[in-house]
Parts: structure tokens; C-alpha cells; sequence
């Protein structure tokens, strides 16, 4: 399994793209979020639009879906298939409501959102699977009252997505993964919906080991920085597009 992160900034980044992994595997690719800015990277990366497949949606904060439109009606005009969305099943209707004002209508009448995409509406402790690999949706907590979900491969990676701090997951998951890629707002200040440094510096070593952070602000975007930070910290902050096997 190669893993990639196609953006690694927060909802302000101005320098970075927006936060995005791409897990590929056995000929499968599958696209963790999908921001507008992934197009650009796909296009510098060489692979089309129309060649995405599998897309994970963790939850419906803009910095997270802004690039579906685009994907949607480009596998429509250039493409040969849809994409398939996996989505929790209760952020379908809520998904198509951010979409169908640009969507809905086309010179051949009115779309659903099940005409751009395959809809595959996760339920929670339910497995799911692409290419081989055994996927489970975990619910996090981000923002009171949002369905927002994480991503658990045994054996591979847990993907937080946009959460806090969930001390019990990890504690419980961390034995039966190789890799935990976990945000982190790396401000100084308390931001209560997302984790924090000193959240994460408060697991035990054998779990920091472990991590990698995403998800952080442009303060970081530069990779002197961030590697500065590296040589001082157990986990260590991502890099866009870094090569990661498992
Ligand atoms: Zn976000
Ligand atoms: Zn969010």
C-alpha cells in the first residue's frame, strides 16, 4: 500500500492545498476528502479526473468537498464511469443539498446526485471494501451536532479526519495499525474542534510513534519548518505528496 497526501493544509491554508490522502493499492486508488485543489495536484501528478474511482468523504466542512462539483461533471463529460462516493449514511441527502443548486440542472434535464456518483452510504461498525482492503467508518467528534467520521484500515492506517482528540480509539486501535495519520491544528491557542500538540504529546510514545499530522496551518508549509519540527518531535508532521508505503 503507497499512501499520498495530496493536500496537507487546514481550512485557512492559503499557501497548501486542502487536506486529502490518496491510498493506492492492487491497482485500486482510493481519495480520502476531495478539495477543489485536488484536481490541480492530480493534473501535476499526471493522473485525470476522469481516472478517480473510490472517494471517501469524512465530513461536509467546505475545505473537505469544494472539489465534487468539478469531479462530478468532469467523469460526466470526459469520463467513462462515475465516481464512487463512500459517505455515511446520513450525510447523503445533507452532501446532495451543498451540490444540487449547481448541479441539479443541465441542458438534458434535471440530476440527482446519484447521476454524477455511486453512492455507497456507509453504516457505522458496517466493513466496506476496496481492492482487498477492509475499511470501517469511525465517528468522531469535530463540531456538536456534525456527523463527521474517521477511517480505520486493520493492519494499515487510521485517518481521523477533522476530529478531537479521541484518546480511546487510538488507545484501543493503535496495536492492529502500522500508521495513525491524525489532524492536528498546531496552533497555540485551544481550537475546541480540532486536536491540539499538546493532545497529542499526551498519548503514550508507542502511540506517537506512530503518527503522523496533516490538517495544519500555514505556519507549516514550509518543509524547512516542518522538518525542524520533526528532528523534535516523536510524531512528525506530513509532507505533501511524501511517499508512504506500508
Ligand atoms: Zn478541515
Ligand atoms: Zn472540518
Amino acid at each position: 500500500m503507497q499512501i499520498k497526501f495530496l493536500g496537507t493544509g487546514d481550512m485557512f491554508s492559503f499557501e497548501q492545498d486542502h487536506n486529502s490522502a490518496m491510498v493506492e493499492y492492487a491497482n485500486t486508488r482510493l481519495i480520502i476528502d476531495f478539495p477543489e485543489s485536488n484536481s490541480k495536484v492530480l493534473h501535476k501528478l499526471g493522473i485525470p479526473l476522469s481516472d478517480v474511482r473510490d472517494v471517501f468523504i469524512t465530513h461536509l466542512h467546505d475545505d473537505h468537498i469544494n472539489g465534487l462539483q468539478q469531479l462530478g461533471y468532469y467523469a460526466q463529460v470526459f469520463g467513462n464511469h462515475k465516481p464512487t462516493l463512500y459517505i455515511h449514511e446520513q450525510l447523503v441527502e445533507p452532501l446532495w443539498c451543498t451540490l444540487e443548486p449547481g448541479m441539479k440542472y443541465t441542458v438534458s434535464g434535471e440530476k440527482s446526485l446519484e447521476d454524477y456518483f455511486d453512492i455507497v452510504p456507509l453504516q457505522e461498525g458496517v466493513l466496506f471494501s476496496i481492492g482487498g482492503i477492509s475499511y470501517e467508518m469511525t465517528r468522531t467528534q469535530h463540531v456538536p451536532g456534525m456527523i463527521s467520521c474517521g477511517l480505520l484500515a486493520r493492519g494499515y492506517f487510521y485517518y481521523s479526519g477533522d476530529s478531537v482528540m479521541d484518546r480511546e480509539l487510538l488507545l484501543d486501535t493503535h496495536e492492529d495499525v502500522k500508521l495513525i495519520l491524525h489532524e492536528c491544528h498546531m496552533q497555540d491557542v485551544t481550537i475546541n474542534s480540532h486536536t491540539s500538540l499538546s493532545d497529542i504529546e499526551a498519548l503514550p510514545e508507542s502511540i506517537q510513534e506512530k503518527i503522523l499530522l496533516m490538517h495544519y496551518h500555514d505556519g507549516f508549509a514550509n518543509r524547512e519548518v516542518r522538518e525542524q519540527f520533526n528532528n523534535e518531535s516523536i510524531a512528525k508532521l506530513v509532507h505533501p505528496l511524501e511517499v508512504i508505503e506500508l
